[in-house]
C-alpha cells in the first residue's frame, strides 16, 4: 500500500482513487511536537473510540469520511483533501484559552466559542477568521467556513449530550474537514482523547492528552475509561 500522509499520530494509505486507510500510532505528541512519546495500546485506543464518535455523528446525519472500523487499529475512510484550517469548539475556558483572555480556568463558556485556527506547525497555529482564511486560499468561499462553523456546532450539540449520559463533560475539541472528489465538504480527521477535553461530570478529572501535555500520569487508564463508558 503507498503511504501518502505521516502525521504526528497518524498514518494515511492510499486504498484506491477514493478510499484510505488510516492507522493510528502509538505516539504521542504535544506543544507543537516538541514533547514525545509512545504508549503502546494509545493507537487502537484512539481508533475504536474515533470510530464510535463518528458512526454516531453519521447517525445524527453529519456527513463525515469514516466509511469503517478495522482491527485493531485502523478506519478505512473516504479521500479527502484536507482543509488547512483547525475548527476549535469550547464549551468551558481552559488550556490557551484561559492564557488568551481573561476566564478563569473551568469557566462555562455562554455562548459556546468556535475558532478558526491556520494548521501550520511552522506558525504555531495561529488563530484566523474568514478575510484570513480567504486571503491565505486556505478556502474558495466564506460560505465553507459559515458551512464547517455549522456543522461544527451541531457536532458539539450531539457529542455533548451523548457524553454527558455517560458521564463525562466535553470541554472543547478541534475538527478538521476536507473535500471530497466531487467537491462536498465534510468532517475527517479523529476524534478522540487527543483531540479533545474531556472532564468526569462528578470529579473534573482529566481524562484525555491534557494528563500527558501537563504531565499527569496515567494517561491510557484515562483514555481506556472513556472507551468503556461510551460503550456502555
Ligand atoms: N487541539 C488539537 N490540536 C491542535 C490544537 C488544539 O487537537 O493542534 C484541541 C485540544 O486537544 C483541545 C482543543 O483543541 O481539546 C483546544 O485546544 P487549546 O487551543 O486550548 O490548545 P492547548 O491548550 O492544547 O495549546
Amino acid at each position: 500500500m503507498k503511504l501518502i500522509y505521516r502525521g504526528k499520530a497518524k498514518d494515511v494509505y492510499e486504498l484506491d482513487e477514493d478510499k484510505v486507510l488510516i492507522e493510528f500510532r502509538d505516539d504521542l505528541t504535544a506543544g507543537d511536537g516538541a514533547k514525545k512519546a509512545t504508549k503502546e495500546g494509545k493507537g487502537q485506543l484512539n481508533a475504536e473510540i474515533s470510530a464510535k464518535f463518528m458512526e454516531l455523528l453519521s447517525k445524527n446525519g453529519i456527513p463525515t469520511h469514516f466509511i469503517k472500523f478495522e482491527k485493531p487499529n485502523r478506519h478505512v475512510a473516504k479521500k479527502v483533501e484536507i482543509i488547512r484550517v483547525e475548527v476549535i469548539c469550547r464549551n468551558f475556558a481552559t488550556g490557551s484559552f484561559v492564557r488568551r483572555y481573561p476566564f478563569k480556568d473551568g469557566q462555562e463558556l455562554s455562548p459556546h466559542v468556535v475558532e478558526f485556527g491556520f494548521k501550520s506547525d511552522e506558525y504555531h497555529d495561529p488563530m484566523i477568521n474568514e478575510d484570513i482564511a480567504m486571503a491565505l486560499k486556505l478556502v474558495s468561499s466564506e460560505e465553507e467556513m459559515k458551512e464547517m462553523k455549522r456543522i461544527t456546532l451541531k457536532v458539539n450539540d450531539i457529542l455533548s449530550e451523548f457524553l454527558l449520559k455517560k458521564g463525562i463533560i466535553l470541554v472543547d475539541f478541534k475538527l478538521e474537514f476536507g473535500y471530497t472528489g466531487d467537491g462536498k465538504l465534510i468532517l475527517a480527521d479523529e476524534i478522540s482523547p487527543d483531540t479533545c477535553r474531556f472532564w468526569d461530570a462528578e470529579t473534573r478529572e482529566i481524562m484525555d492528552k491534557d494528563r500527558f501535555r501537563r504531565g499527569l500520569g496515567d494517561v491510557l487508564h484515562f483514555y481506556r475509561e472513556v472507551k468503556r463508558r461510551i460503550e456502555k
